[in-house]
């Protein structure tokens, strides 16, 4: 059986009520964000089938490619991802702790996408892995996305890698708060600011003008005075150890390793495949082009997560 310690583990974190009184969408996927690829083919579907039903405690490490069927865009996909279509790159962690002027723009526009961001629902690939987790398939499961989707599917034995967009934490003293409540605040604050979202990335920024973003007032934590910051890894900042620790244990327990939507690029989930290969378990990855990994792994797929997930059985 699993054990209670993890469900309650630190890295978890979620505050899945937050999200049950929502409807999850079944709707057909919106594949604006979703690079071109042909249907499941037979062969691959019947070769992660035997993958799935050898395994007995699956770890799962999703990516951007998971949410892009929920009409939210990955950073380095062909031609669809945002690193491809604009010339916006993410905010750097030391930029935001260091300058104000920084993260006054950063919550301007993270504002003005919240709404937005906030309301993507989660597509067949998050409920498949849900249901996985129900029927003991799946040990645990490890996402590097900060959306919220798999909480939302309902995802329980999971650890968000990067943290969440959902959430806030003050620098100061430490005091986590719902991106919600924020934005409530950040009402209050500016009622007569007003701006239109262009385009929302992976992490809730849109594209705003430095005369929109100069007379955007940010609140500071209500306990301290502190510096707030989304419960987010930015890029330049680590992941911390007891995280770390905790999935390489999860991994350590499981049998078989999946990468669903990830081009593995980044070293904070690579690290991750690398102790699997370590271990000698069998890894299949599956994502529309190519992977850091594609060289050691057992099983290659480029089908979409949505598409060729809810065709394996995994009673
Ligand atoms: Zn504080």
């Amino acid at each position: 059986m699993f054990s209670a310690r993890k469900l309650s583990g630190g890295c978890r974190a979620v505050r899945l009520h937050h999200f049950r009184s929502r409807v999850v969408s079944r709707t057909s996927p919106n594949l604006t964000f979703v690079p071109a690829c042909l249907p499941p083919d037979p062969v691959e579907v019947e070769e992660l089938q035997r993958f799935v039903s050898q395994s007995k405690r699956l770890f799962v490490m999703t990516g951007a490619g998971v949410s892009t069927e929920s009409g939210i865009p990955d950073y380095r996909s062909e031609g669809v991802g945002l690193y491809a279509r604009t010339d916006r790159r993410p905010i750097q962690h030391a930029e935001f702790v260091r300058s104000a002027s920084a993260r006054q723009r950063y919550w301007a526009r993270n504002f003005v996408g919240w709404p937005q961001f906030s309301s993507h629902q989660p597509n067949a690939a998050h409920l498949v892995l849900r249901d996985w987790e129900k029927l003991g398939k799946l040990h645990w499961l490890v996402t590097q996305n900060v959306d919220a989707l798999h909480a939302k599917a309902g995802s329980q034995r999971m650890t968000e890698l990067h943290g969440c967009t959902h959430r806030v934490f003050c620098l100061g003293c430490g005091d986590q708060t719902l991106r919600s409540e924020l934005q409530e605040h950040f009402e209050a604050l500016n009622p007569t600011w007003k701006a239109e979202a262009l385009g929302v990335a992976p992490d809730g920024d849109v594209f705003l003008t430095d005369e929109q973003v100069c007379t955007f007032q940010v609140p500071a934590c209500r306990k301290c005075g502190g510096i707030l910051k989304p419960d987010v890894t930015f890029f330049g900042d680590t992941v911390s150890r007891e995280k770390v620790n905790f999935v390489h244990q999860c991994l350590a327990e499981s049998d078989s390793m999946l990468v669903a939507g990830s081009s593995m690029q980044v070293y904070s989930g690579y690290r991750f495949a690398l102790a699997a290969r370590e271990k000698q378990l069998p890894i299949a990855i599956l994502n529309i082009g190519p992977t850091r990994l594609d060289h050691f792994a057992s099983l290659k797929l480029h089908s979409r997560c949505g598409e060729l997930l809810p065709l394996i059985d995994a009673h």
